[in-house]
């Protein structure tokens, strides 16, 4: 019997265990993966403030970044450069596996190999079920991340992309616990290539992420360009097809050519919140519930917000046996970050109508106006894109009608 059972070792559930496990609570990790940090698909961009406020592996960095670099359609550049680092590029091997050994070092339980496939409460505990064996806990976090499924269906006559949609996604424990799931999810596909520049422009691209637009590269959405350590990581985020769309970023704007898509990683990405994130005595957090920037798809820096009200909510729970306090998680994080979620969806739906003509004018309008810059400049922050998307609605409003 433990205190709180947190299934899933990506770097939120290790966080997670290792604040309870810190704070002196029996903790309990459950990962399905034999090994933590193996089959990641991530780029890793995690802004300044994460390693500030919490405490994630610094030695998991192989990137500064000081500089945006958005390209339009018709390659038009508009360039932001900050005065000192804005974000930083992580391996996410590393960085998985330093947040794990924080918790090991803490006295965490830990399970490889062991994929919770049922959670239910009974009487005043939660009971986990894996292939192998019944846990029992006070508490329970889900912390999963998105999970691609097989789909029963591979070719429906839905089409591709539907079919990853509706069944590509297995939300089944939040389902089970009475969560409901998050609706909608977009597709990341990413790729590593090796650094493609002269020398010259090495100098800046190696503290540079560039954001590529346009219906050509990803429909209502973008693709990417990350310096890592020698070689780059490049992505796009669509709502289907990924990999047919990175294919084509890259032989069209990067003008490599892809022999085969063995390198090809994708995944889901969820894209708005949960319906509800607590059930009785347990919790989701991270990815698992939604916490994930519905602008850039990073889903860090929002889950380890989630885990730190988590864990203070669960706390106070296990300590007065007042499961209400966890209710209280829900509120303080949607109060935290639902407006951001919810705004950074609204903008999404809307950059889809926008075509290629529109968003070049965009990037022209912005960059004659150099009073309008300096005030958009001013609103930037790498984690919280809210002010900076309700300024630029009004200040674009006339060119995206
Ligand atoms: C292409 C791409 C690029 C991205 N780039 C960025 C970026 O630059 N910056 C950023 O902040 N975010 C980025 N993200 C998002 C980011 O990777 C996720 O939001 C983040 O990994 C979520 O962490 P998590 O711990 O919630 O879930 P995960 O990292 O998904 O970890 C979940 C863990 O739970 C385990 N698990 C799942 N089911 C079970 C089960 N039933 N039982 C036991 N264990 C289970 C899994 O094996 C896994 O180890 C990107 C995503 C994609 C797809």
């Amino acid at each position: 019997m433990f205190d709180v059972a947190v299934i899933g070792a990506g770097p939120i559930g290790c966080y997670t265990a290792y604040q309870l496990a810190d704070k002196g609570f029996d903790v309990l990790l459950l990962e399905e993966d034999d090994e933590v940090g193996r089959n990641v698909v991530c780029t890793g961009v995690i802004g300044k403030e994460a390693f500030e406020r919490f405490n994630i592996p610094k030695d998991s960095i192989i990137a500064k970044i000081n500089r945006l670099l958005f390209v339009s359609p018709s390659n038009i550049h508009l360039e932001y450069i900050h005065q000192d680092e804005l974000a930083y590029v992580v391996n996410r091997y590393r960085f998985d596996k330093g947040i794990f050994q924080l918790a090991l070092s803490r006295g965490v339980e830990v399970k490889l190999g062991e994929g919770v496939q049922d959670i239910r409460e009974e009487g005043d505990r939660v009971v986990l079920q894996t292939d192998n064996s019944i846990y029992r806990a006070n508490t329970a976090v889900i912390a999963t991340g998105v999970n691609p499924a097989p789909c029963p269906t591979s070719r429906s006559k839905a089409g591709e992309g539907r079919d990853v949609m509706r069944c590509g996604v297995n939300y089944e424990l939040q389902r089970s616990a009475g969560m409901g799931i998050v609706k909608n999810f977009l597709m990341g596909a990413q790729i590593n290539l090796p650094e493609y520049r002269t020398y010259e422009e090495l100098s800046t691209a190696n503290s540079t992420v560039e954001i590529h637009t346009g219906r050509r590269i990803a429909p209502g959405s973008f693709g990417w360009v990350v310096p890592s350590n020698g070689s780059v990581r490049v992505g796009v985020m669509t709502e289907k097809n990924p990999k047919y769309w990175l294919k084509k970023f890259i032989e069209n704007r990067l003008n490599q050519v892809i022999s085969n898509d063995d390198g090809f990683r994708e995944k889901p990405i969820a894209f708005g919140s949960i319906e509800r994130s607590v059930s009785g005595r347990i919790l989701a957090v991270g990815e698992a519930a939604g916490q994930v920037k519905t602008t850039t798809g990073g889903g860090i820096f929002y889950g380890l917000l989630g885990s730190e009200i988590a864990v203070n909510m669960l706390i106070k729970a296990i300590k007065t046996g007042n499961m209400d306090y966890l209710t209280e998680y829900e509120q303080r994080w949607r109060g935290m970050l639902e407006e951001e979620i919810f705004m950074g969806w609204h903008i999404r739906k809307l950059a889809k109508k926008i075509d290629d003509e529109t968003l070049d004018r965009l990037f022209k309008r912005f960059k004659r106006g150099k009073f309008l810059a300096m005030r958009i400049i001013r609103r930037i922050n790498f984690e919280y894109h809210g002010a900076l998307l309700a300024f630029c609605l009004k200040a674009f409003g006339g060119i995206i009608k």
